[in-house]
């Protein structure tokens, strides 16, 4: 079992399972989840809606369609609203949702962006910081999933993620 951190780009990872930082509607949307519905192409839309949207930390699947990953798993995690809103938990679920989907359907690689920290507006460094504990209190116990990427897009993103991973 394996979680690392590097730069890179999501949707080009050949991996079992790619996450998407999705939207309630999983209709797509900007940033990454943009970035994944082009890489996939239209085929992955027409599957999205045919799953009718989808909760804040909850997690669907689909096919990757047209990217090297073989599947999709996507979650809205939640926008922030000050941190009354419940949103560390929320970020919590959205990582663990997705991990025990990846689980259930068998993947042994899963690449996940940083959810939330984008338009949704997160704090980086403690959206990290839960996205590392998160990921690493999974990894103890999968029997499936045994590695586990965290695909920085910016310089900014992958330091915090590192400084997340010393303490
Ligand atoms: P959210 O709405 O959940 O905040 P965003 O897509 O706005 O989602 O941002 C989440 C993170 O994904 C940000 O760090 C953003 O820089 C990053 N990102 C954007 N495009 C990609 C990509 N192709 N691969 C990996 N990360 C990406």
């Amino acid at each position: 079992m394996a979680f690392e951190v590097i730069r890179g780009d999501v949707t080009t990872m050949p991996v079992d399972a790619i996450v998407n930082a999705a939207n309630t509607t999983l209709l797509g949307g900007g940033g990454v989840d943009g970035a994944i519905h082009r890489a996939a192409g239209p085929e992955l839309l027409a599957a999205c809606r045919l799953l009718h949207g989808c909760k804040t930390g909850e997690a669907k699947i689909t096919p990757g369609f047209k990217l090297p990953a073989k599947f999709v798993i996507h979650t809205p995690g939640p926008i922030w609203r000050g941190g009354q809103h419940h949103e560390a938990e929320l970020l919590r679920n959205s990582y663990q949702n997705s991990l025990r989907l990846a689980e259930e359907n068998h993947c042994g690689s899963v690449a996940f962006p940083s959810i939330s920290t984008g338009v949704y507006r997160f704090p980086l460094q403690a959206g990290a910081k839960i996205a590392v504990t998160t990921i690493n209190e999974f990894l103890k116990t999968a029997q499936n999933v045994k590695d586990v990427t965290m695909v920085c897009f910016d310089e900014e993103t992958y330091q915090a993620y590192v400084e997340a991973q010393k303490v």
